[in-house]
């Protein structure tokens, strides 16, 4: 999980708000889990894995594909 860097732009990129915006679906686990990781990176200022996180709650399904 930790040390390892992905090449990308600079963590202190200018990016707009929105780009962080994250709706974890209530109920959701894995939207719970991104948001503890968007948390933990908002913590120790890595914009990179905010990002991500933010990125990944919006593309999540909330478990509609579980059966
Ligand atoms: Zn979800």
């Amino acid at each position: 999980m930790s040390g390892r860097r992905y090449p990308g732009p600079a963590v202190d990129l200018p990016l707009d708000g929105w780009l962080y915006e994250a709706k974890p679906h209530e109920g959701c686990e894995r939207c719970a889990e991104l948001m503890r990781q968007l948390g933990a990176a908002k913590e120790r200022g890595d914009a990179n894995a905010r990002f991500e996180a933010a990125r990944a709650v919006r593309n999540c399904r909330h478990g509609v594909e579980r059966q």
